[in-house]
């Protein structure tokens, strides 16, 4: 007897390997340059982790810690693991928008090469840091052969992040006003929230899987945005991801769930990052909590890497939208 086909609709699950000198990059701290990096200490941990709940998921990951050789062993292991890598740039700086033509193409591809030669795999998916992108980012993606771009978060809370973290960063002025746009506008609130064909011009076509955030009111739900719940209340916590849930199931939205390094690290792992938000928790009970929240998505939804979602996604017919002229 065949066994019945798993009739719980699709789910993906990327993580964002934002690694210690991104964050202090964005922060304007000068010790980023050293690229300091917590990869090594955290990724067979988090591969164990999602190993012992049968996950898994998509690794976008940054191009420089591909050529960092330390990197090398754990970041090969990702691939060994049956886990799927995307592209993250090489920089990851989140004002990719700012870049000229040139340059955006070279820190593209550099990255999309050095993840290649460390991991075995070519990656078929990217997600721009910070969520930046630009129309000819997107074209770039399809001339190079991509499946899916990834970079697109639709909520209104966008300046909210920007605000709080201006008010904790120290930056120069020119430092300010090449991240303006950080984390994004408002209007990206109106931003599609389910997956859909963007017509690239020329009858060329990318797939767009955006992050996905609650419908109606358009709030995240990704896993940080959980434990900043759970700070207060375990209990809000759980009743904030089932109503995400029940909404996506409802409305028949697929979500794709993204996750951060900070969601499986205490300020106990990492002293160097106390300042971010919800860095005052501790990496077990993060990790516990984290074991729940897929545990409680699995009931719903069949958790999958990203590339299987976009190829069930395009065997379907999904609304198409003209690429915007800018972001
Ligand atoms: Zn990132």
């Amino acid at each position: 007897m065949t066994p019945a086909p798993d009739a719980r609709p699709i789910a993906s699950v990327s993580l964002d390997l934002d690694d210690l000198w991104t964050y202090l990059k964005v922060h304007g701290d000068p010790r980023w340059a050293e690229r300091p990096s917590y990869l090594p200490a955290f990724l067979p941990r988090a591969l164990d982790t999602f190993d012992a709940l049968g996950l898994k998921l998509t690794v976008f990951i940054v191009g420089a810690d591909a050529r960092a050789p330390a990197n090398r062993e754990v970041l090969r292991e990702i691939t060994r693991r049956g886990h799927e890598v995307g592209n993250h740039s090489f920089e990851h700086d989140s004002w990719l928008h700012t870049y000229a033509p040139e340059a955006l193409e070279s820190d593209i591809t550099r990255a999309e090469e050095a993840i290649a030669e460390v991991t075995g795999e070519r990656p078929l998916g990217f997600r721009g840091p910070g969520y930046s992108w630009t129309p000819g980012l997107l074209r770039l993606l399809k001339r190079r052969g991509y499946l899916f771009d990834a970079s697109t978060l639709p909520t209104f809370i966008g300046p909210l992040a920007r605000w709080y973290y201006f008010r904790t960063a120290r930056l120069t002025a020119e430092e300010r006003h090449t991240r303006r746009m950080l984390f994004g506008r408002f209007r990206d609130g109106f931003r599609p929230l389910t997956p859909h064909v963007l017509r690239l011009g020329d009858g060329q076509t990318l797939l767009e899987i955006p992050v996905t955030t609650m419908p109606v009111t358009r709030a995240p739900f990704h896993f940080s945005y959980l434990l900043y719940l759970a700070r207060s209340s375990r209990q809000l916590m759980r009743a904030y991801l089932q109503t995400a849930l029940t909404l996506c199931r409802l409305g028949g939205v697929e979500p794709s769930y993204l996750l951060h390094p900070l969601d499986l690290l205490g300020a106990d792992d990492v002293d160097a990052l106390r300042f971010f938000p919800g860095m005052d928790l501790a990496g077990a009970l993060k990790r516990e909590l984290f074991a729940e929240t897929m545990e409680t998505m699995a009931g719903r939804f069949r958790l999958v890497p990203m590339n299987i979602h976009a190829r069930a996604l395009l065997a379907r017919r999904l609304p198409s939208r003209a690429l915007p002229a800018s972001v």
